[in-house]
Order: structure tokens, then C-alpha cells, then sequence
């Protein structure tokens, strides 16, 4: 636990949440934001910044829980759509520097963004990229 973490002291119950779901690994809880109604954030119990820093189990853990929240969440607001949205880095729109992913219900015109700039290289760069992530598996 960080004592300078908003969410380490959410898992440690210092401060208030809507808890939805928890189990060893994982804490799932309403977003005080609620950009659609049952918007929840699946955090990881023990604190990493972000994805790179779960280990295995505890991926599979967060997981896990973000299927069986979001399965729970179509069931109780019956959404057209849903995303799951996970940010690692300010660049990439993390705020909380805390390992989490957003299960967030959708609906057409709902305001949510997310611009995609397809580039569509060559397939021989593709290759490249794909040999570059296979050699650090
Ligand atoms: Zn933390």
C-alpha cells in the first residue's frame, strides 16, 4: 500500500466506495464520475502503477473480475454497447497511477470519444512490428 494513493486507501478502506465485487486480488467499484450509468473501475488490490507492473495472477485475477463485472452490468442496465478502457501512462490518459479499467456501459450519441488514426502501414511493416514484439515474449 501507498499512503499517497487514492486508490490503495479505497482497497483499504480509509476512504468510502460503492464496492461491486472483490475477491484476493481485485477490487471492483462504481467511478465517482459515472460517465454512463454503472461505470465501474476494476483495480488491482496491491498497488501497481499500471499493467506492466501486475504479475500473472494478478492479470488474470483483474481479468476475470472485469468479465464477470461486465457480464453483471449489461445484465442490470441492459446497454447497447459496452467498452473497456485501460490506460497505462499519461500519454495514454491515465489519471490514477494506480493499476485499473474502466467497465463502461455505451449508447449511441453518449459523448464518449476516442479517436482512432488508423495509419495502415505495408504488410512487410507489419512484419517488422510483429518480429519486434515477438522477441521480447
Ligand atoms: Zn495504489
Amino acid at each position: 500500500m501507498r499512503p499517497d494513493c487514492v486508490f490503495c486507501k479505497l482497497v483499504a478502506g480509509q476512504i468510502p466506495a460503492s464496492v461491486v465485487f472483490e475477491d484476493e486480488a481485485t477490487l471492483a467499484f462504481m467511478d465517482l464520475g459515472q460517465v454512463n450509468p454503472g461505470h465501474v473501475l476494476v483495480a488491482s488490490k496491491a498497488h501497481a502503477a499500471n499493467l506492466y507492473e501486475l504479475d500473472d495472477a494478478q492479470a488474470a485475477a483483474v481479468f476475470r473480475a472485469t468479465a464477470r463485472v461486465a457480464r453483471a452490468v449489461r445484465a442490470a442496465f441492459d446497454p447497447p454497447g459496452l467498452s473497456i478502457y485501460q490506460a497505462n501512462g499519461a500519454p495514454a490518459g491515465q489519471t490514477v497511477f494506480h493499476f485499473h479499467l474502466h467497465v463502461l456501459p455505451r449508447h449511441e450519441g453518449d459523448g464518449v470519444q476516442l479517436v482512432w488514426p488508423v495509419k495502415n502501414p505495408p504488410r512487410e511493416r507489419l512484419a517488422e512490428y510483429c518480429a519486434k514484439i515477438r522477441a521480447q515474449l
